[in-house]
């Protein structure tokens, strides 16, 4: 059995720990500069498409692939389905479970497009969406973004970039929002714990909150969590 696990999330990494002294190649797009060890082999960059992909596992000699990429990493969840079908190799998406419930009192949109529209003239949004999605946003010249990443960026009207390491806690959050007078909080149903502090941050506050929805699930098998996939694996191992 030889797995190739797709990452670029906690979960990820969490299934990495766990497949430890296992036949696994840990891969990511590159869209981190440091990313974190996982103590298991890894490659970086993308397969070149799903012929790319079909290549890369029948080359690797690979039997399983545990696709553990972010919820709205739609396109790697497509390319993971259709050459999965090409090469026969058993195939397992782990998504974490939407916020659902939690997010009460706030703005469903479908897209980056659609969030745009929804933000309301001379309003001071945060947006919590991570710096490859912000060109939808540009054309509010009406309204002032604040957007967190890791590294120091260069202000860029309307972004105004702030410079923070995730985890926060909802009083980390409240002050920031506080601090920046921010009025509107625009993010993703990414689920987890990770971004959930600042949307009861905002909710404490009485924010307009607008939520992108996530994308339609895949087409193939889904879980959510870390332990039904370990269990996936032993009902195919057991098959091996
Ligand atoms: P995407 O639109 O679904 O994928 C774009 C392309 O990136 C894929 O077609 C594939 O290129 C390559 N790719 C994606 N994940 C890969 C992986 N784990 N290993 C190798 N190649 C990969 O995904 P995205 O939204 O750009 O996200 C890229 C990566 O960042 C994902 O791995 C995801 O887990 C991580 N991430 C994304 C977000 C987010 O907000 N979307 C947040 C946190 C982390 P080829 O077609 O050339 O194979």
């Amino acid at each position: 059995m030889k797995i190739l696990l797709l990452g670029g999330t906690a979960e990820a990494r969490e299934v990495a720990q766990a497949l430890q002294g296992r036949e696994v190649v840990y891969s990511l797009a590159g869209a981190t500069d440091n990313p974190a060890p996982t103590g298991i082999p890894s490659r970086i960059g993308g397969f070149g498409g799903v012929a790319g992909l079909a290549a890369f596992l029948r080359d690797g000699g690979f039997t399983h692939l545990i696709d553990a990429t972010h919820p709205f990493a739609a396109q790697m969840k497509r390319h993971v389905d259709l050459a999965a079908l090409e090469t026969s190799v058993g195939a397992v998406h782990l998504l974490r479970p939407a916020w659902g419930g939690i997010l009460q009192k706030v703005e469903n949109v479908s897209d980056l497009a659609s969030a745009a529209a929804a933000v309301p003239p001379g309003a001071r949004v945060f947006l919590a969406l991570g710096s490859r999605h912000l060109e939808t946003f540009r054309t509010r010249s009406d309204v002032g973004f604040w957007v967190r990443s890791i590294t120091q960026k260069t202000d860029n009207a309307p972004f105004t970039f702030l410079v923070g390491r995730p985890p926060f806690s909802v009083e980390e959050e409240s002050a920031t929002l506080r601090q920046h007078q921010i009025d509107t909080l625009v993010l993703r149903d990414s689920g987890g714990s990770g971004g959930l502090a600042k949307v009861v941050a905002a909710q404490r506050l009485g924010m307009r909150i607008i939520v992108i929805d996530r994308p339609p699930p895949p087409s193939g098998l889904v879980v959510s969590s870390v332990a039904e996939v370990l269990q996936w694996l032993g009902r195919e191992e057991a098959k091996w």
